[in-house]
């Protein structure tokens, strides 16, 4: 339904083989909107996105996306129902070209389209459409990440690490696309070092310890609260 949250995630626990890391994590991002998911190295952050898109299958609770239960759901039929997740470590073809990482996300008929999109949010990726991904700088495959991630519109986005090891400017310059992604009305679960800018941009934050949530709360709150200095201060 219309007004049903982009993802409501209640009660879910998930591992690797015996190791369990996520212990009855609940939390919810609002259509639209944009939440911020911090916590230190080894929380169990990356392990949420995974178990969201279904790269993980989890050991119980229930996730929905946008109002409709995808808890046994492979993958591919979440991102069939808006979910797009940008992996750590970008998630680009490398071996295609910056054209080909661009068109393959597109639907057919509307590939110019998606390339027109692209270039007009990174300029410099319209120099380099027939370059390998792989060739690029980090910053630019971060870029490409981007913008391959929004080509359909996702209802849902996940965002993991978007900064990691890139100048400052550029991280600027990704964080401003997602700003304007999220007043399109795409709703962004994001995780990121950079705390402080992830809460520049979200509404609400989420902070996982240990693989629980041990705050939620508007994230103005959180850069202001004790729980920001003594760990998630970062660069
Ligand atoms: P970081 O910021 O360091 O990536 P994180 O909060 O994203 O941290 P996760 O990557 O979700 O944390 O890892 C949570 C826990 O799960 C860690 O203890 C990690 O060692 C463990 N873990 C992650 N991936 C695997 C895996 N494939 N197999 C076994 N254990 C894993």
């Amino acid at each position: 339904t219309l007004d049903a949250p982009a993802l409501e995630v209640e009660g879910v626990s998930a591992g690797y083989g015996p190791t369990a890391v996520l212990r009855e994590v609940s939390f919810t991002v609002p259509a639209g909107s944009v939440v911020a998911l911090l916590g230190p190295n080894g929380a169990g952050k990356t392990t949420v996105l995974r178990a969201v898109s279904g790269l993980l299958p989890v050991r119980s609770g229930t996730i929905r996306i946008a109002g409709r239960e995808v808890t046994r759901e492979r993958a591919h039929r979440r991102f069939a129902r808006g979910l797009c997740h940008v992996p750590e470590g970008r998630g680009v073809f490398r071996g295609l070209t910056v054209r080909e990482n661009l068109v393959l996300q597109a639907a057919a008929g509307q590939e110019d389209d998606a390339l027109e999109r692209a270039v007009a949010a990174f300029p410099i990726l319209g120099r380099r459409l027939g370059q390998q991904a792989g060739t690029l700088s980090g910053g630019q495959q971060q870029m490409l990440a981007m913008a391959a991630a929004h080509v359909r519109s996702p209802g849902l986005v996940l965002v993991d690490e978007a900064s990691l090891g890139l100048a400052p400017i550029i991280v600027d310059e990704i964080f401003e696309f997602l700003r304007q992604r999220a007043d399109d009305g795409a709703a962004l679960l994001i995780v990121d070092q950079f705390a402080r800018r992830a809460l520049a941009l979200a509404s609400t934050a989420y902070v996982l310890r240990r693989g629980r949530i041990v705050h939620g709360g508007p994230a103005a709150d959180l850069l202001n609260s004790d729980l920001f200095g003594s760990y998630l201060g970062g660069p």
